[in-house]
C-alpha cells in the first residue's frame, strides 16, 4: 500500500495535494467548473461494487465530464503538465472486470456520460458513436429512425458500446465474430493530439467507418485493451434486418457429451451454417440468470452433484445448454436448421428446439436471451450477480482463449472444475467461440460481498486459474486489475518481448504515463520507477 492510500483524500502517486487542486483548477477553467467535480456522493459511482464494502483503495479523486473532443484534449494536456494520470471509462458498467473504478489510487475519471451522438448511415449499414452512446441508446436510435437495421449487442445493456469494443468484448451475431463490428476510431492521444486510425488518416475520405486499413500499419488494434489513447468516436457495422429470426436452443442432458457438441459446433462454424456467436453453458450459468443458490442449498461447500442434477431437471435447463440462432431468407433458414438437426441429434441426450420470428415479433419476445440475439437489448440477464449474494452479490470472470475442439474442451472444463471445487466454489463453466476455431472458456466465480472471507478466496482462486491456464498455454482474452499483472505475465514469448514492446510504445507516446497507467500491465517507466506495479 503506498503513502497516500493511507490519508483520507485519494491523491495520485507523486501528485501532492496542492499539486491536485492546483490540476484540478486548470480543469475547471479549461471545460468549466460545472463538468468537474470531487464531490463524494458522486465519487462513490467510481468504486467497483464487487468489492467488500469500505475496503477498496483504487479511488478515483475526482471525474471530470467533457462535452466535446476539444475538452478531452485540453483535459489530456492539462493531465500531463500537472503529472496526473486519468482514467477514460464510457458507461461505467465494467462489472467483472473492475468496474469502474481506476486501477491507479487518486486518478482523475473522464467519465463520456455527457458524449452520446449517434449517426447513422442506413445505406452502408453502420453507426458513427460517441463513447457515452450505450446499447440501449444505439438501438432506439435504429428504431426511432425507422432504419432497417439491427446491432450486435452485449447481454446487459446499460454498458458502451466503444468501451465493450475497445475491451474486445464479446456480442453475438454475424459481424461480432473475430470481435470486428467496429471499423474507423477517432483518438485523442497522450499528447492531445487527435489521430484518426485506418482511412481516416485522409481528410474528408467518405471510407472511414468502411475500410479498416488505410496505407501503411494499421492502428486501431492498438487502441483496444491499451492505454494508447482516448477513444472519441468509432464506427460500428450494422446488420440489415433479416426476413426471418430463429433463436435456437440446444440441450444436453448427459454431462459427458458436451465435448462431441463442441466438435460438432466447430464443424458448423466451419461451413458458416453456424454464422454468429453461441453461448454454451453449464447448468449452474443458465440457473444463476434465474433462481439463486441458496433456493437450492445452503451448504458452504460447492453445490453437490445430486442438487446439480436436480436443477438441471426441475428448471428444464440440461446439464449443458446452448443459446444460438440462426438468420436470413426463409428458405435459407429452413435449410440450416435441417443441417444442424441432422449434425446435433447424432449426439446422443441432444435435443434442440426454436422457433421462427419476423421483425414484428422479434422486439417484444418473452424471454430475454432471445432478444439480445437480435440486438433488444434489457437488464433481464443481470441477475446472474445474485446467485451467492442477492443484492450484495459479486462475481469475478477468468476466461482463457482454447482452440475449440472437444479435446481442449474436456480437459480445460475437468481441470477448472475440479480447481474451482478444491477451492470450495461453484463452477459456473461455459463457451462463448471467438471464431470457427477458438473459444473463450468462461469461468463465472461468484461470490457474496457480505463474505471477506469468501471474497479473498474468489479472487486468490481466479489468479491462481490464470497461473495454471498460463501454464497449459491458455492466456486470458480480458483482464480483471487483480490479476493483470499475472495474466500478462503468462505472455513469456522471447523474454516478455511482447510486454516490453508495449512498454517501449508507452515512454515513447506518453512519457508521463497520463493515459490509464496499469492498463495490460502496461505501467511506463515513470510509474514504474515509482514502485508499480504494487504487490
Ligand atoms: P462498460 O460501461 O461498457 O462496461 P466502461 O465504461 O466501464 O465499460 O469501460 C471499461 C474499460 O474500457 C475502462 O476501464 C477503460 O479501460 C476502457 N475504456 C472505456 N472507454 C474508453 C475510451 N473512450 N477510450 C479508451 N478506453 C476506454
Amino acid at each position: 500500500m503506498s503513502e497516500n492510500s493511507k490519508t483520507l483524500r485519494p491523491t495520485p502517486p507523486g501528485v501532492t495535494e496542492a499539486g491536485l487542486d492546483a490540476a484540478l483548477a486548470a480543469f475547471a477553467a479549461a471545460i468549466g467548473p460545472d463538468k468537474v467535480s470531487t464531490d463524494p456522493e458522486l465519487l462513490k459511482e467510481f468504486q467497483d461494487p464487487y468489492q467488500v464494502p469500505g475496503t477498496a483503495t483504487n479511488l478515483p479523486s475526482a471525474v471530470v465530464t467533457p462535452t466535446s473532443v476539444e475538452e478531452v484534449q485540453a483535459i489530456v494536456r492539462l493531465a500531463n503538465e500537472h503529472t496526473v494520470p486519468l482514467w477514460p471509462i464510457s458507461r461505467g458498467k465494467n462489472n467483472g472486470y473492475g468496474g469502474a473504478a481506476p486501477w491507479v489510487r487518486g486518478a482523475v475519471m473522464v467519465s463520456f456520460l455527457a458524449m452520446n451522438k449517434v449517426e447513422i448511415n442506413e445505406e452502408l449499414g453502420y453507426a458513427m458513436v460517441e463513447p457515452g452512446v450505450s446499447w440501449f441508446d444505439l438501438h432506439d436510435a435504429i428504431e426511432e429512425g425507422g432504419h432497417d437495421l439491427v446491432a450486435s449487442i452485449v447481454d446487459i445493456g446499460w454498458g458502451g458500446v466503444v468501451s465493450n469494443t475497445v475491451e474486445h468484448g464479446l456480442t453475438y451475431m454475424p459481424n461480432s465474430l473475430d470481435q470486428a463490428a467496429h471499423c474507423g476510431f477517432e483518438v485523442v492521444l497522450p499528447n492531445g493530439e487527435l489521430y484518426r486510425t485506418g482511412s481516416g488518416g485522409m481528410d474528408n475520405n467518405p471510407t472511414w467507418p468502411l475500410y479498416k486499413r488505410g496505407l501503411g500499419p494499421t492502428t486501431t488494434e492498438l487502441f483496444m485493451q491499451s492505454n494508447y489513447g482516448i477513444v472519441t468516436k468509432m464506427g460500428y457495422w450494422l446488420m440489415p434486418k433479416p426476413e426471418v429470426y430463429m433463436p435456437l436452443w440446444l440441450q444436453v442432458w448427459d454431462d459427458s457429451q458436451m465435448p462431441a457438441v463442441v466438435d460438432a459446433l466447430r464443424e458448423l462454424m466451419l461451413a458458416k451454417v453456424i454464422d454468429m456467436r453461441p453461448q454454451l453453458s453449464n447448468t449452474l450459468i443458465m440457473a444463476s440468470m434465474l433462481t439463486s443458490r441458496a433456493e437450492w442449498f445452503e451448504g458452504t461447500g460447492p453445490m453437490p452433484e445430486e442438487i446439480i442434477d436436480k436443477l438441471a431437471k426441475e428448471l428444464g435447463l440440461g446439464r449443458w445448454m446452448m443459446r444460438f440462432a440462426l438468420y436470413g431468407d426463409e428458405a435459407v433458414v429452413d435449410h440450416n436448421y435441417a443441417r444442424l438437426r441432422a449434425r446435433f441429434l447424432q449426439i446422443p441426450s441432444v435435443q434442440l428446439m426454436g422457433q421462427k420470428y419476423s421483425a414484428e415479433e422479434w422486439e417484444t419476445l418473452p424471454n430475454p436471451h432471445e432478444r439480445v440475439q437480435i440486438g433488444v437489448p434489457s437488464l433481464d440477464l443481470y441477475k446472474m450477480a445474485g446467485w451467492s449474494g442477492g443484492d450484495e452479490g459479486g462475481h469475478v470472470d477468468f476466461s482463457p482463449v482454447i482452440p475449440l475442439t472437444a479435446k481442449h474442451a474436456k480437459e480445460a472444463q475437468e481441470l477448472f472444475e475440479k480447481l474451482c471445487h478444491e477451492a470450495g466454489l461453484d463452477y459456473l463453466g461455459g463457451m462463448l467461440p471467438i471464431n470457427a476455431r477458438s473459444t473463450t472458456f468462461i469461468n463465472v466465480i461468484p461470490f457474496d460481498t457480505k463474505n471477506p472471507e469468501q471474497v479473498h478466496r474468489a479472487y486468490e482462486h481466479a489468479k491462481h486459474m490464470v497461473e495454471v491456464a498460463g501454464k497449459m498455454g491458455y492466456g486470458e482474452y480480458r483482464l480483471h486489475p487483480y490479476f493483470a499483472d499475472t495474466a500478462m505475465d503468462q505472455f513469456g514469448f522471447n523474454d516478455h518481448i511482447q510486454l516490453r514492446f508495449n512498454e517501449q510504445l508507452k515512454d515513447l507516446i506518453d512519457p508521463n504515463g497520463i493515459i490509464a497507467p496499469g492498463k495490460s500491465g502496461i505501467w511506463g517507466s515513470r510509474l514504474r520507477a515509482a514502485g508499480f506495479p504494487q504487490q
